[in-house]
Parts: C-alpha cells; sequence; structure tokens
C-alpha cells in the first residue's frame, strides 16, 4: 500500500528471449523460433501447474467503497475472480490497511470492519476462493480448485499496543503483520519516518514474541532498517518482506539493502518482490524529486474525484499517473523492471529467498503488468533468463509457503512449551 503516489520510470529496453535476433542464417533463425515457441509453451504449462502465491494486495480497500464485488470481471483495478485465474493466481493475501495517524480504538475498529469484509467476499463466493489460515489449508483449496484468500495487516498500529487484540486478529485469520506502515508505531519506526525508538521498544520485541507464538508472519515491509535488524535478532521464525523491493536498483528507504536481503536469507526469510514503478525504478524517484509539484497535483485531482474512499484514490491515483506518463511529465517504468529486481535478489541469496508481492491496487503498476492476468510473463520471463523450473516455481510461490511452513512449526514449538 501505498498512499497518493504517483509513478513513473525507466524506459526499460531489456528485450527477453530475442534469442532469433543473435541468428545469422535462416536455418538457425528457424530454429531459434521454434525454441522460442517451445519455451512459451513450457512456461504456460509451469506457470499453471505452479502454486503462484501474491503476498500483497490493497483490493480490500475496494470492497468498503461501495458495490465492488470479486466476482465479476472489472474494467479497473488488477485484481478479481476472473482475472486472477486467467493469470494463475493460486494464493492471495488481502491486506488490512489505514493510514498510520489512525491510532487506538478508532484503529481496531476500521481494522476489524476489514477483516469482515474479506470474509464476506470469501462468503459470498465460496465455490471459487476460500480462506486460509495455514499451508495445508492452500494446497488443499487448489486441489479442490479455488483460489485460498489469506489475511495481512499491514501496519502494527492497528493492534492499539495491545496484544490482546493481536490475538484477536489471529484468531479471525490474520497470518502476516507488518510492524510499521509509513508512520512509527507506538512500538516500532518506520522507513518513511524521523526515527523515535532506535527500532523496536521492548513492548515491539514482546509484539514479535507473541506473533512467533500466534503463527503470524512478521513482516519487515515498510519498517527501518534498525527495526528489522531488532526483529530478525528476536524473531523464532523466518520473517518476510511481503512486499519490498532492492534498494541497489532503486534507492527508496522502504526498499532492502543488498546487507538486509542477505540477513533476511540467512534465517529462511523470503523478499516479496514489489511492482510499485517508484520502488521498482530510480528514474521515477528522480522525477519525483525534480517535481514535487506533479505529486502535489495528483493528489489533489485523486481528492477531487475521491474524497475521503480510499479505494477509489488508489485506483485513480494510479490512473491519473498513467495519464501524466502518456502526457510526458513523468517517465514510464516496464514490466522487465520486476525481473530486474528478482534477478538481482536471486543472485545475491539464491531462488531460496524471493517471491512475489505485486501491492495491486494499491499502487502505480509498471506497463505490462497492470493486473493478474500479466502474471505468466514473469515466469516465461525467467525461464528465458535460463532459471531453472525449480527455481521458478520457488519464486511463483514455493518459497512463501516454506516460510510459512516454518511459522506454523515455531508457533507449535511455542505453545507446547
Ligand atoms: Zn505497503
Amino acid at each position: 500500500m501505498l498512499r497518493v503516489i504517483f509513478n513513473a520510470g525507466l524506459i526499460t529496453r531489456a528485450a527477453i528471449g530475442l534469442a532469433a535476433a543473435l541468428c545469422f542464417s535462416p536455418g538457425a533463425h528457424m530454429k531459434a523460433r521454434v525454441a522460442a515457441d517451445d519455451l512459451s509453451a513450457r512456461a504456460h504449462k509451469l506457470h499453471f501447474s505452479s502454486m503462484v502465491v501474491d503476498t500483497h494486495d490493497d483490493t480490500t480497500q475496494r470492497f468498503l467503497d461501495g458495490d465492488f464485488d470479486l466476482a465479476p470481471r472489472n474494467a479497473m483495478g488488477s485484481i478479481d475472480i476472473p482475472r486472477m485465474k486467467e493469470g494463475g493466481l493460486g494464493a492471495i493475501f488481502f491486506s488490512i490497511w489505514i493510514p498510520s495517524k489512525i491510532t487506538g480504538p478508532e484503529a481496531v475498529k476500521h481494522a476489524l470492519d476489514q477483516i469482515d469484509a474479506v470474509h464476506q467476499q470469501v462468503r459470498r463466493h465460496s465455490g471459487e476462493i476460500t480462506l486460509a489460515t495455514q499451508v495445508a489449508e492452500i494446497r488443499a483449496a487448489r486441489k479442490q480448485g479455488q483460489i485460498a484468500a489469506l489475511i495481512g495487516v499491514e501496519g502494527g498500529h492497528m493492534i492499539a499496543s495491545d496484544l490482546g487484540v493481536l490475538r484477536s486478529y489471529a484468531a479471525l485469520g490474520v497470518r502476516y503483520m507488518t510492524l510499521t506502515h509509513s508512520g512509527n508505531d507506538e512500538w516500532a519506526d518506520s522507513s518513511t519516518d524521523v526515527p523515535a525508538h532506535n527500532g523496536l521498544t521492548d513492548f515491539g520485541k514482546d509484539v514479535v514474541r507473541e506473533m512467533n507464538r500466534l503463527g503470524v508472519i512478521v513482516d519487515i515491509s515498510h519498517v527501518s532498517d534498525k527495526t528489522f535488524y531488532d526483529a530478525l535478532h528476536v524473531s523464532k521464525a523466518p520473517l518476510f518482506a511481503s512486499h519490498s523491493s532492492c534498494r541497489a536498483i532503486c534507492d527508496a528507504p522502504r526498499n532492502m539493502t543488498d546487507q538486509m536481503i542477505k540477513d533476511l536469507a540467512s534465517k529462511g526469510g523470503v523478499i516479496q518482490i514489489n511492482y510499485h514503478a517508484g520502488f521498482l525504478s530510480q528514474e521515477f524517484r528522480d522525477a519525483e524529486k525534480a517535481d514535487p509539484e506533479l505529486g502535489k497535483a495528483i493528489a489533489t485531482e485523486v481528492q477531487r474525484r475521491c474524497g475521503d474512499k480510499e479505494g477509489c484514490q488508489l485506483i485513480e491515483g494510479d490512473k491519473i499517473t498513467r495519464e501524466y506518463v502518456a502526457q510526458g511529465k513523468l517517465p514510464r517504468v516496464e514490466w522487465t523492471k520486476i525481473i530486474e529486481h528478482i534477478d538481482h535478489a536471486v543472485k545475491l541469496v539464491g531462488a531460496d529467498h524471493v517471491g512475489l508481492g505485486s501491492d495491486f491496487d494499491g499502487a502505480n503498476m509498471p506497463y505490462g503488468m497492470e493486473d493478474a492476468t500479466k502474471l505468466p510473463r514473469i515466469t516465461e520471463a525467467l525461464l528465458r533468463k535460463g532459471y531453472s523450473e525449480d527455481d521458478v516455481r520457488k519464486i511463483l510461490g514455493e518459497n512463501t509457503l516454506r516460510v510459512m511452513a516454518e511459522v506454523e512449526r515455531v508457533s507449535r514449538e511455542l505453545n507446547s512449551k
């Protein structure tokens, strides 16, 4: 989740798989074409036989905005049941999100409303989508031809500094919690706020311990570097970043440094690459810095179109940004930038520690990755880069399931003591 952000980015000219362009004779050209077609077929088969998991989607905001429903194919946004099926998405984490400035009982009330909204959507479409809280339930859903819906809370401020609230969320099916959003909590520092706690407070460390016991994944997207290291040190289970990209490619404070990615991986964790153009592309960030008035103009236009409706704001923010790109006011980011971030992280720590956390319906998607139907492109691009089928399956979702299984095991162990 981003708040009224505008996007832009690099025109990536990385042409993937243009093997034919390297051939000099008609025969060789023909051979390359056949090989390329074989690869497309192999990618299709691999993608649709893999468990594809997306660890961060902000579609929940749309559930509360009025008449949005997951069942019909929607013209706007990135996620609905038909498009998830078309893109082979097997499991999705719906994000529960409110701004960091809303705290205390009001924050809890909003979070409960959103959790309920996810439950209601799942109940309404129980033939096609089912709530899952464990790896076994995700696999069972797949066997029955259903999409698994999971819930993640994006921002520790929503527990109102109360472990009882955290336990209640877990009982309602919440399976990860991002320790902060873009502002500091009462007990943890965010990457996009002025440090107030030097990472996690003592209570913040207790939150992490209780999450371990409850089997809730500790999500370190959005947190400050010090909060990340404190959480990594305290947690008995692997952590993940549900939607973060690589800071070495795009210097956003909520992206992860190479060292952080290595340290996360050394404890079994996974970085789930975020598709937001402004976290993928340095050119975007530079454009943002060069002309802050653009961001303000977009925010004003979003407010005019949507008022306080959060779901509308997120969808319109992306739409207006695209209008700015079309007018040449902002650079354009291609979807292949996602592959660049995946490949960077894989080169650092191997294919066991990288996954997908789109930020669909909450950010500015790069061109060519507008919605869930485009996901098979990732599989094909990775195969064309020479990734093994096993490695592609891990990145698509098996790594996430491994982290979940380990978090479940640690929870069982802690509860048996
Ligand atoms: Zn977010």
